[in-house]
């Protein structure tokens, strides 16, 4: 009887607790878009978005910047993976993108090749050659590492003069991205790819003449839109593209194929951010990737036939919120400006979504997805 009266004080101090600290902060958690009828069902589009360094402190900290909230927490299905490389317990982009990408683990520095240095077959390379729609979005160069991957095939990821021409092979539906130079300005061999790009049939844009949001491409050919000569700025130094491309992506390559489309978008900067130890500035790109993912969440929610995953390539910087801090008042600490081999979250809305929960290997993301469309097995691993 004492005792229950205990508990019962217990629980009276802890809902205080809770409705005190809810006046300070919002600590609603809205699962707003759980649909039980996606069970079982294929999705026609699939949206890979990709936090670039983003592990669970990148995300604990954006959330706790941001009134305790993220777009990220919609997601009925989370799950985590492995990310290690071919040998290396401890994977760069380039490797943990063509895992992704292709469904093998390879070396770090690899873009769109297996171990043996062959080319593997993307699942974008996959979804053009099926007919779907296709397209990729960066706040990088389009030709570093993570969006390579998907679309090119060389040894080293160094090479991104080797890999722009890839882009005139697979033809995208929709490209955004830095790296205006490896196409056009300081190529060494003075081919002009964006000219070339131009004489295929796209649309093209870029930052020296307007702004993303100054181009409105109404789907009936293909539109790229580079962003920076070489590596975009920081979203803290006036970048704003990134929720932008997310927001018009969807419907547009809808309209460029009846069959379907494959979209990887990337916020490449929270890796850059933790690389330099600065937290704020991976605050600031988490946030601006979390944007990204609400206005693709709000295009899938309405498209229902669209499934969204959400990942990262590996974590950056042993991140870690340290004692002291408050709520929207974090102390960050690092313990590398290198990457870390701890697990990466993933999570998914949409038909095929419950698929990717649980643990397991980042190569499953290319499986499960290449299941979902519905494509042949492709055997990209001289192993498998
Ligand atoms: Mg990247
Ligand atoms: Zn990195």
């Amino acid at each position: 009887m004492k005792r229950n009266r205990i508990l019962l004080i217990c629980l009276f101090l802890s809902i205080t607790a809770s409705i005190i600290g809810s006046a300070a902060y919002s600590d609603k958690t809205n699962h707003t878009v759980f649909v039980p009828q996606y069970q079982g069902k294929q999705p026609k589009n699939i949206i890979l978005l990709i936090g670039d360094g983003m592990g669970l402190t990148q995300i604990s900290a954006g959330l706790y910047s941001n009134n305790n909230h993220l777009n990220l927490e919609q997601f009925p299905i989370t799950g985590l993976i492995k990310t290690n490389a071919h040998k290396r317990l401890i994977t760069d982009s380039g490797a943990a993108a063509t895992s992704f990408a292709c469904g093998c683990k390879t070396y770090n520095g690899a873009i769109g090749v297996n171990k043996n240095k062959k080319p593997c077959l993307s699942i974008l390379e996959q979804a053009s050659q099926n007919g779907l729609a296709t397209g990729l979005i960066a706040s990088s160069s389009i030709t570093h590492a993570t969006p390579a991957s998907f679309i090119a095939h060389v040894p080293d990821r160094a090479d991104m003069e080797g890999i722009a021409p890839f882009f005139l092979q697979t033809k995208l539906d929709l490209l955004i991205g830095g790296g205006l130079n490896y196409f056009r300005k300081r190529r060494s061999d003075a081919i002009n790819l964006y000219q070339q790009m131009q004489d295929a049939g796209y649309q093209m844009g870029n930052y020296t003449e307007n702004k993303l949001s100054s181009y409105k491409p109404a789907g009936d050919r293909p539109f790229a839109w580079f962003s920076a000569d070489e590596e975009p700025e920081s979203v803290g130094n006036g970048r704003d593209y990134l929720p932008l491309a997310a927001e018009l992506a969807g419907p547009f390559l809808k309209k460029r194929s009846p069959k379907g489309f494959f979209l990887m978008l990337e916020g490449s900067q929270i890796d850059w951010a933790c690389h330099k130890n600065n937290g704020p500035y991976a605050i600031q790109e988490m946030l601006d990737f979390d944007a990204a993912i609400g206005a693709i969440l709000k295009f899938a929610v309405a498209d229902g036939e669209t499934l969204v995953i959400v990942t990262a390539d590996h974590e950056t910087g042993g991140m870690a919120i340290k004692q002291g801090s408050e709520m929207d008042s974090l102390i960050i600490g690092f313990s590398t400006e290198q990457h870390t081999a701890t697990m990466v979250p993933v999570f998914a809305y949409g038909p095929g979504a419950e698929q990717f929960s649980g643990i397991y290997e980042n190569t499953e993301i290319f499986f499960k997805m290449q299941a979902l469309f519905g494509f042949p097995t492709t055997s990209t691993d001289p192993k498998k």
